[in-house]
């Protein structure tokens, strides 16, 4: 007898048998109990689930000659021994069609269906059309099917297998019965393959079918396939393939998960040349770079999950011995840290698809988490050596334009609390993204410095620190950083703007971060927002320079966009830099500041306490000092 592969020889034949898709199976043996059988069903779900399956057992059930309650068939299951269940089985039933939608998808193939469908099934109950990968049928031809379905002949039944319903037009879908698939859990695919293989009496290390469970990433059909490999390169043991861990690692091209549990260690210690060390023996192993970032990207992710919500949860899809493995190196990162490892591998993923030096790109990609993980500290850093004052909102409005308006309402008073909230969240959520910004940002370094940016604003915008209801405070209120900070610490939020510019400054700075300009984002969110009759003026706390050299034609752009689409024709967004003069007045430590033109007077700006802080820190050498307050 010809092999069949395993895929197939142990293909579901009734409902019970499907694994995993307990939510679909129940419904259609209900539906067939008692008798409602819609004319039209969609599965959708991923590749190797089951769609198909579930629709042949569907045809059978539908089809089958044995009537529900008898001997040979006491529930709405197909018999599977009758004719019609056997000839659907095979593939050969005349009233059951199955249709590759994806080689017949046009308009003629639709109305040649459709002419057919007229007639009545020639043998059975029920003329079924099974239609796979049924997003690829075009829209005529949907068109085509739509009178059909609208005015269905009693015989017939639709049923169309996709891997993306959303491609189906909505006037199908809404006559159409939908079934979405689940993944398949790991533990039902390992659980199967156990069987399999007990049935085919292969010997099987647990570790090998968990390693193949995780291959199948969900699809049942998938880890049947690599299985199927396994077995047949498998070494024998007395004429029985014996099925190993290593084995099916190398068939796999893939590692064990213990060398990036090793790479981890090596991030946390910062030691970049065992990372390379590592890296090159498993390039020089053979394995591809590709494959290794993917295996670092699925490895982190889980280290992440393992983080966030626990080793024993269901968001990781693994062996137990791989749970405590993500289990071991999520204990050594924060949330954050795991997060920007991830978001690293991702863009070094992605890079090694079109990139020509595959291994230099896997090698920089590792070597960032090394610097990533020595970028951080920078961000507490500046945190902790917060002491200095921001400007005082008197001096603010004095250089802010005028038309403050006069004093608050209750009303205003209780909204301003909110919405320092609601901007601290985008705050918060731009700088626990560091995805969006790296894509775009010019380089890493930049985008680790806009992540502290989010940081520190986020932070002086606390609520807590604001006092919130106080409408022109002549106190000077604390900021998080002294040195650096006066450039970009947040400054308070005037609480008599008219209640819109506060929700105006949340949208154009969020839009401009989603845009990729988390520094702008920052440094207008910092800056003063208010109406100047039709003029929304922005009155920021920075120099020119920095001022055009973050808040950019791109960055311009977007603001002005998200502003247009905001306010009524004939007004405009103003953005103004820092008001000559007016911040280090206020500043009790500005004679402390780095003199301007610092690159004359270096001897200076080496005494700075922050500067040889940052040198003990990070063993760092001057190579220049930028005043960002310089004014040009
Ligand atoms: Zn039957």
């Amino acid at each position: 007898m010809a092999y069949q592969v395993l895929a197939r020889k142990y293909r579901p034949q009734l409902f019970a048998d499907v694994a995993g898709q307990d939510h679909v199976t129940r419904t259609l043996l209900n539906a067939l109990a008692q008798n409602r059988i819609a004319h039209g069903y969609i599965f959708s779900g991923h590749r190797g689930i089951g769609k198909t399956t579930v629709a042949r057992i569907l045809a059978m059930a539908l089809n089958c000659r044995s009537a529900i309650g008898s001997a040979e068939r006491p529930t709405p299951e197909p018999c599977s021994t009758c004719v019609a269940c056997t000839e659907i089985r095979a593939g050969n039933a005349v009233d059951v069609i199955e249709i590759d939608a994806a080689t017949n998808r046009g308009i003629d193939e639709i109305r040649e269906l459709r002419e057919a469908a007229r007639y009545s099934p020639a043998r059975d109950r029920y003329k079924i059309y099974i239609l796979d990968e049924a997003h690829q049928i075009t829209d005529a031809a949907f068109n085509a099917l739509l009178k059909t379905l609208e005015e269905p002949p009693a015989h017939i039944v639709f049923m169309m297998a996709t891997t993306q319903p959303e491609d189906i037009p909505q006037t199908i879908r809404s006559r159409c019965q939908h079934f979405s698939f689940h993944a398949v859990r790991f533990e039902v695919i390992q659980q199967q393959l156990r069987q399999i293989a007990q049935q085919e009496q292969i010997a099987a290390e647990e570790a090998a079918l968990s390693l193949l469970a995780e291959a199948g990433d969900g699809s049942m059909r998938d880890a049947l396939s690599i299985m199927d490999q396994a077995i047949a390169s498998a070494a024998c043991d007395d004429g029985q393939p014996k099925l190993e861990a290593a084995h099916v690692r190398s068939l796999m091209g893939t590692v064990s998960n213990a060398v990036f549990e090793q790479m981890l260690l090596a991030v946390k210690e910062q030691n970049a040349a065992s990372m390379l060390e590592q890296a090159a023996a498993l390039l020089d192993a053979g394995n591809a770079p590709q494959q290794i970032a993917r295996q670092m990207v699925r490895f982190l992710r889980n280290c992440l999950m393992a983080h966030i919500a626990g080793e024993k949860s269901g968001l990781l899809q693994i062996s137990e011995e791989e749970r405590a493995r993500a289990g071991r190196a999520a204990a050594i990162f924060s949330e954050e840290d795991l997060t920007r490892f991830l978001n690293t591998m991702l863009r070094t993923f992605d890079d090694l698809g079109y990139r020509q030096e595959q291994r230099f790109h896997l090698e920089l990609g590792l070597l960032k988490l090394v610097y990533t993980q020595r970028l951080l500290p920078l961000d507490d850093i500046l945190r902790r050596l917060s002491t200095g004052t921001a400007l005082s909102s008197a001096t603010k409005s004095q250089s802010a334009p005028t038309n403050v308006l006069s004093a608050p309402s209750p009303a205003s008073r209780v909204q301003a609390p909110p919405t320092s909230a609601t901007m601290s969240t985008r705050t918060d959520s731009a700088s626990a993204r560091p995805a969006a910004s790296m894509p775009t940002g010019p380089g890493d370094t930049q985008s680790g410095i806009a992540d502290i940016f989010g940081d520190t604003a986020s932070k002086s915008k606390n609520p807590a620190s604001l006092p919130a209801a106080t409408p022109i405070s002549a106190t000077p209120t604390p900021a998080p950083t002294p040195t650096l900070a006066p450039v970009f610490s947040a400054q308070e939020i005037i609480v008599e703007e008219p209640p819109d510019a506060a929700i105006l400054r949340a949208a154009i700075c969020s839009d401009m971060a989603n845009g990729g300009h988390q520094t702008a984002a920052s440094l207008l969110e910092a800056g003063i927002w208010q109406w100047n009759g039709k003029e929304m003026q922005v009155q920021t706390a920075i120099s020119k320079v920095m001022l055009d050299m973050t808040y950019n034609a791109e960055a311009q752009r977007i603001a002005r966009e998200s502003f247009r689409r905001r306010t009524p024709a004939g007004y405009n967004l103003n953005v103004a830099p820092e008001a000559r003069g007016s911040a280090n007045t206020a500043n009790p430590n500005a004679s402390e500041m780095p003199p301007k033109s610092v690159s004359q007077r270096a001897p200076q700006t080496m005494d700075h306490p922050l500067v040889q802080h940052a040198q003990e820190l990070f063993h760092a050498e001057i190579r220049s000092v930028v005043n960002l307050r310089e004014e040009n």
